[in-house]
């Protein structure tokens, strides 16, 4: 799908509609110090495999999609709600 790079939305510091600029999450390496990867490192660590099993089954066709809207006036992000889609692109 195609989507602005600026779409107004409400936001929560202003209290009101604003231009947000829409900005892709990109994905980090895992800080060592968060909880889920020091569980990780607990869980796996000495013997016995990895927690979960592999998933079975086909991979879905779509990837769910993380986006940011940054306000413009403030400069405060917030989290899009996450959908699926094959393509995406950002237009003017
Ligand atoms: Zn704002």
């Amino acid at each position: 799908m195609k989507m602005p790079k600026v779409v107004k939305a409400y936001c929560p510091h202003c209290l009101s509609h604003t231009p947000h600029d829409v900005e892709r999450v990109r994905k980090r390496k895992a800080s060592e110090l968060k909880q889920g990867q020091r569980r990780f490192r607990r869980v796996t660590s000495g013997y016995g495999g990895f927690p979960r099993p592999k998933p079975e089954g086909r991979e879905k066709p779509t990837k769910k999609l993380a986006l940011r809207l940054r306000c413009k006036t403030c400069k405060k992000a917030y989290p899009m709600t996450g959908f699926r889609t094959k393509k995406f692109e950002l237009t003017e």
